[in-house]
């Protein structure tokens, strides 16, 4: 494994960077390992060094990644796990939680996946009107979802820090 998974400081994924680069942020402080590896090790003169597989930075760093995930309707159906967002059952249609026509957005965080039943009942009405409640608040899906694709090969130290990941 030629990569290390990097972490923020907030232990949310940001990205893979190759081995030597891990090892740089480790030896300048930027970053703590969490994972190395059992076998691999780095040695030079002054250093032997277990292969790190995950680090983590010690500072914070701001991710303006956020604006990058397009709404689809592929996209929230599959965030939503195609399944309805007010009663769980197959859903095939979006519903925008607050109804275009009362003012409501179509952004991630307004829209869910819906089932032909209740996308028929629910109408222009809210959910509160209805005495519906939302199973899970729709969120934009961030880094790890946008991440996942783009991993390539997976470390099996990874997954626990990247959802959708099966080690
Ligand atoms: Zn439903």
């Amino acid at each position: 494994m030629a990569s290390a998974l990097v972490l923020n400081a907030t232990y949310e994924p940001l990205g893979v960077v190759p081995v030597r680069r891990a090892v740089t942020l480790l030896l300048v402080g930027k970053a703590v390992p969490l994972h190395s590896s059992d076998r691999a090790r780095i040695r030079s003169a002054s250093l032997a060094l277990a292969v790190p597989t995950v680090i983590r930075l010690r500072r914070y760093v701001k991710v303006p990644y956020r604006a990058a995930v397009p709404l689809t309707r592929h996209g929230v159906l599959r965030r939503d796990r195609g399944t309805c967002g007010y009663c769980g059952e197959k859903a095939s249609t979006l519903d925008h939680v607050v109804p275009r026509s009362r003012g409501g957005r179509h952004v991630w965080e307004n829209v869910v996946a819906c089932c032909m039943r209740c996308n028929g009942h629910k109408g222009n009405a809210l959910v509160e009107e209805l005495g519906w409640r939302l199973r899970v608040p729709p969120v934009m899906p961030v880094g790890p979802h946008v991440l996942v694709a783009r991993l390539g090969e997976v470390h099996p130290d990874w997954a626990p820090y990247v959802p959708g990941v099966a080690a």
